[in-house]
């Protein structure tokens, strides 16, 4: 019976090592080793980057880590040489536990696309359930992670606010749901945004902010944390925009 166990606890730990799961307390990673272009240690590698983004985005943001244990999350990896996508399923309540997955090359899987995801996670974790912060917000702040080419395609589509493109709507913003990985508007419009919020006040008022939208509404936050009603923000943010657009023209 005995050797029966043990056979059979070395067979889950061989599929273990094999399907290239490796985890601590805060993390679980599964990348298959059988994937083309994982280096030997590479779970390891990623497990590591892990816990650095969460040590440095809380640092960051709450002046502190988190605690360990608290909104374990599993990051499964699938290469990619060709896309760059990822997700992160958030999940609180009783159990705060989040799954990220991560379709990117190897690179971008310890780097930029992985410190997107785990900003999610950190800020989740923070604000669970009913003081989730806004799926805009949320992105704002995980989009500073960003690549630079990601970054400048952002600015880039900012600075067509008002001439190319029309001016996109706070109020439709913050009635937003969901914000599809490809639509790159709504995404420059949520990390201006959040920049802008960013020039009125510091991160703990914006974060307040923001569990205060999920739990009363989002114009009751804004006059509460920066005594404003939407359509004032709307021209306000749309002058700050010109501004930075300005200086961003000036010579060098
Ligand atoms: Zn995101």
């Amino acid at each position: 019976m005995r050797l029966a166990f043990c056979l059979a606890c070395l067979c889950v730990v061989g599929q273990a090592k094999a399907a290239g799961l490796v985890f601590n307390e805060n993390f679980t990673i599964l990348a298959a080793k059988s994937q083309p272009a994982l280096t030997s240690g590479f779970s390891e590698r990623l497990l590591a980057a892990a816990e650095r983004y969460r040590r440095e985005i809380a640092q960051e943001w709450f002046a502190q880590e988190l605690a360990d244990g608290v909104g374990k999350t599993t990051i499964s990896l699938t290469v990619s040489h060709r896309v760059d996508k990822a997700f992160t399923w958030a999940r609180s309540g009783a159990r705060n536990y989040h799954v990220v997955y991560l379709t990117t090359s190897p690179q971008q899987a310890v780097g930029s696309t992985l410190k997107h995801e785990i900003a999610h996670v950190v800020l989740a974790t923070q604000f669970p359930g009913n003081a989730r912060l806004p799926i805009w917000l949320e992105e704002g702040i995980a989009s500073r992670y960003d690549d630079a080419e990601r970054i400048r395609l952002r600015k880039q589509i900012t600075q067509s606010f008002g001439h190319a493109r029309p001016w996109p709507q706070v109020t439709q913003l913050f009635a937003t749901e969901n914000v599809p990985s490809v639509d790159q508007t709504t995404y420059a419009f949520a990390v201006s945004l959040t920049d802008y919020l960013l020039t009125l006040d510091n991160r703990k008022t914006l974060l307040r902010f923001g569990a205060m939208c999920s739990q009363s509404t989002p114009d009751q936050a804004l006059a509460t944390h920066y005594q404003m009603q939407p359509h004032e923000l709307q021209l306000r943010w749309q002058h700050w925009v010109h501004q930075v657009e300005k200086v961003a023209q000036l010579p060098q």
